[in-house]
């Protein structure tokens, strides 16, 4: 019998929060001084917030100087020089922006920290990071799907077309959102809601470090820019999403083709064992949307 294995298992003993991996101060060329910045999306209501100066390191040492109010702060960075930009998301040390990239990705999962590929569609070209170098590199965790500055930049902000070629060749990859903020102006746009497991017994802040690290790594989380998904129930091959603010909901198979859609705010649907896996986008009104992670048909022996 095929049943689809995914992300979105035991949805109990924890709560969903909102969190921008991707955030620039004036330690490189953001605008905001770091506590600045932690404000910004404190008062937005976020629960996690990663600062990832370019190929500057945030360590669990200098985060201490911030008073991140409530949220969780995870150390990060850009690495930028050499190569594909990609931020190295609860970053242990500073790993140097060696050209060979994979370098860079193999020393990241030494730690307790993940890769993640950025703005993809990013310049003139679109082509940042081209699909045969995505393709070429391996064990990253994720790829931006969005990155909210790329709105005002050259490229598109946009990179669901090398996610769904990811997908479609196999490779397990979570899709961000995120914003890139460099100031003011750029918080808000793109972030990823986690289901974090409750770590409020233990009065420790890398126990609540690693709750977020360890939703985001097992893909617990869907990525957003304004639409809120309320209920994600699996079941065999049935999927069922509920939002609050959905106008569509489209189910996206191989080769980023559609098998299901709905003009609805929730869908319930039987994944046909033929794609090979699945995800979800949800509309909204306007710019909003949600994007579900993907689901992957396998067969029971
Ligand atoms: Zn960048
Ligand atoms: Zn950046």
């Amino acid at each position: 019998m095929p049943r689809l294995e995914h992300p979105y298992h035991d949805l109990t003993g924890g709560r969903w929060l909102r969190g921008n991996l991707h955030a620039h101060t004036t330690r490189s060329d953001g605008e905001h001084e770091p506590q600045q910045l932690v404000d910004a999306y404190v008062e937005r209501g976020y629960g996690f917030l990663a600062l990832t100066d370019h190929d500057i390191c945030w360590t669990p040492t200098n985060l201490a100087t911030l008073d991140p109010r409530g949220m969780v702060l995870l150390p990060g960075n850009e690495v930028t020089m050499g190569g594909p930009h990609m931020c190295h998301v609860g970053a242990d040390r500073r790993l140097e922006p060696d050209w060979r990239r994979q370098n860079v990705i193999d020393q990241a999962n030494e730690g307790p920290g993940f890769i993640v590929v950025n703005h993809p569609n990013w310049q003139q070209h679109f082509d940042h990071v081209p699909f045969s170098q995505l393709d070429l590199l391996k064990h990253y965790t994720g790829v931006e799907i969005f990155n909210g500055i790329m709105q005002h930049d050259e490229g598109s902000a946009y990179a669901l077309n090398k996610w769904d070629m990811l997908l479609s060749s196999g490779r397990r990859v979570w899709g961000f959102a995120n914003d890139d903020t460099h100031g003011q102006r750029f918080v808000g746009f793109g972030w990823n809601t986690a289901y974090v497991r409750d770590t409020s017994n233990a009065d420790d802040v890398e126990a609540g470090r690693q709750a977020v690290l360890d939703a985001l790594k097992a893909g617990r989380f869907y990525a957003s820019t304004g639409v809120h998904i309320t209920g994600i129930h699996i079941d065999g091959m049935r999927v069922t999403i509920e939002t609050d603010n959905a106008r569509r909901i489209v189910g996206i198979g191989k080769g980023g083709k559609r098998f299901a859609m709905a003009n609805d705010h929730a869908i319930e649907i039987d994944v046909p064992d033929d794609v090979s896996h699945a995800r979800f986008t949800c509309w909204g009104e306007g710019e909003q949307f949600a994007w579900t992670q993907p689901m992957w048909v396998v067969e029971d022996e």
